[in-house]
């Protein structure tokens, strides 16, 4: 094998919490050992799209269902804050044009894949396996998106081993 292809490791982006980066709303991680032992043979690109936007901590925002499709709002302001979280993902897969997989943390309005709530404008819940605005782009992106549940609970099905 070539020295290039033998150091050409499949490129996986991933939520930075989940690496135990605190960049939660509250400063806190959502470290993820299992995660990450199962995913040490791959090239780890985080990202953070909420602290890079309003930094850690902050205030929290919820996925709201608007006649403008899915905003996330403010919950304490009101304010629509879509649209720097919507940049940062554009800029960041055009950045990495050649990420492989998606693993985002569960629930998340930016980064869940298939669980993120979303509630109509008098914060009722309509559904609870929304995608999240970071995850919509890499989906719209046909790059493959796991939550990151999923994927351990995915892998333990094919393999037959939790780990
Ligand atoms: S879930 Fe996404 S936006 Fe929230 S802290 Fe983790 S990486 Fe940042």
């Amino acid at each position: 094998m070539h020295l290039c292809e033998e150091f050409d490791m499949k490129k996986v982006a991933i939520s930075a919490c989940l690496m135990g980066q605190k960049c939660r709303y509250d400063a806190t991680d959502n470290l993820d050992v299992r995660l990450l032992g199962k995913l040490e043979q791959y090239t780890l690109l985080p990202f953070c799209p909420e602290e890079y936007a309003f930094g850690s901590p902050r205030p929290t925002m919820d996925l709201i269902k608007t006649e403008q499709g899915l905003k996330a709002i403010s919950n304490l302001t009101g304010a629509d804050l879509s649209p720097p979280v919507e940049q940062y993902a554009r800029n960041f897969f055009d950045a990495y044009g050649n990420i492989e997989l998606y693993v985002g943390k569960d629930r998340s309005p930016s980064c869940g894949v298939c669980s993120a709530r979303i509630y109509d404008s008098e914060k009722r819940l309509l559904s609870s396996e929304g995608s999240g605005l970071m995850s919509a782009e890499a989906q719209r992106r046909g790059i493959e998106c796991w939550d990151a549940e999923e994927y351990l609970d995915d892998l333990a099905r094919k393999t037959g081993y939790i780990g």
